[in-house]
């Protein structure tokens, strides 16, 4: 089946479609996305999303390209025109195209782009094997909380993992504490059975699974600590795990050259994995795609 994609107003074979060469989002990376998972024709956490997306835009004075409601309607579209059961939808928005000037342009339309695909779950269950992270430095800018498409340092982390058979590289501040993954959100399970993870401040983005987990952690009376941990006491805290839209939990085994409890998911990184996955196939919390 072909691919078709959303640009401006219009839908395009996705082989066929392009933007601008002076869109600005291209030029100088001004501009913001998010990517929203499709579990059996729900759209997961739809509304979380659409909140990021306009706490991106304000951030960055890029106005809404078209209301809610009608961008709800070209979702639910592209999701249709795609034929897609299981996938994610990836919405950017740039301040669009202009003459070539680092200030705003005096009059400029935001570039809206929309694509979708589908993506294969099979990892995503309770009998994942966990992960391999490395630790790497931030040196990322000091707005990570905005969801930009300037993602360089990102794209470098995730290359630098995968060159040393890693799934994710976590980045860590200048007093040596962990921000963030390169596309996902960190944490640990101390020995205390304290369930770490940072507070939300501009050094991270607000990751919308983040926000479920501690939702669904604190409903099974497991003890949240919102606080930043150090790379060290990540290599010896008892579980960890990352999280992420397409990800969902994802347990890690190995830190660095660190092995993490003994090798496997951890018992409570599974059994949240587990209440994670049921939230996500219970049709109240999502949108159905009709
Ligand atoms: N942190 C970063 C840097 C990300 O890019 C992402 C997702 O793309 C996340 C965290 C996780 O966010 P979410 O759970 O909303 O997918």
């Amino acid at each position: 089946m072909s691919r078709v994609s959303y640009v401006n107003g219009r839908y395009y074979p996705h082989s066929k479609v392009s933007v601008h060469v002076e869109d600005r989002g291209y030029q100088f990376a001004d501009g913001v996305y998010e990517v929203i998972l499709i579990k059996n024709r729900y759209l997961v956490d739809e509304e979380p999303h659409l909140d990021r997306l306009d706490r991106s835009l304000q951030a960055l004075e890029i106005d809404w390209p078209m209301k809610q409601a009608s961008l709800k309607h070209v979702i639910k579209e592209i999701i249709n025109k795609n034929k897609l059961k299981d996938g994610i939808v990836y919405i950017q928005i740039t301040r669009g195209v202009a003459k070539r000037d680092h200030g705003f342009p005096k009059k400029s339309k935001p570039t809206l782009v929309i694509t979708a695909r589908p993506l294969l779950m099979p990892h995503l269950n309770t009998n994942n094997k966990g992960a391999k992270v490395i630790t790497i430095p931030d040196i990322r800018w000091k707005r990570c909380d905005i969801k930009s498409v300037s993602l360089l340092p990102n794209v470098l982390g995730k290359q630098a993992a995968r060159e040393q058979g890693a799934q994710e590289a976590w980045q860590f501040d200048e007093e040596g504490f962990v921000t963030e993954g390169t596309s996902t959100n960190a944490w640990m399970l101390d020995t205390d059975n304290n369930l770490i993870t940072r507070y939300l401040d501009e050094a991270i983005l607000s990751g919308v699974t983040r926000l479920t987990i501690i939702d669904i952690a604190k409903k099974e009376g497991i003890k949240i600590v919102e606080r930043p941990f150090t790379v060290d006491e990540a290599k010896k805290s008892k579980e960890a795990f990352f999280t992420s839209s397409t990800s969902f939990l994802t347990p890690v085994v190995q830190i660095d050259d660190v092995i993490i409890g003994n090798g496997a998911p951890g018992l409570l990184t599974t059994k949240l994995l587990a209440s994670y996955l049921r939230y996500v196939d219970c049709p109240k919390s999502n949108t159905l795609i009709s």
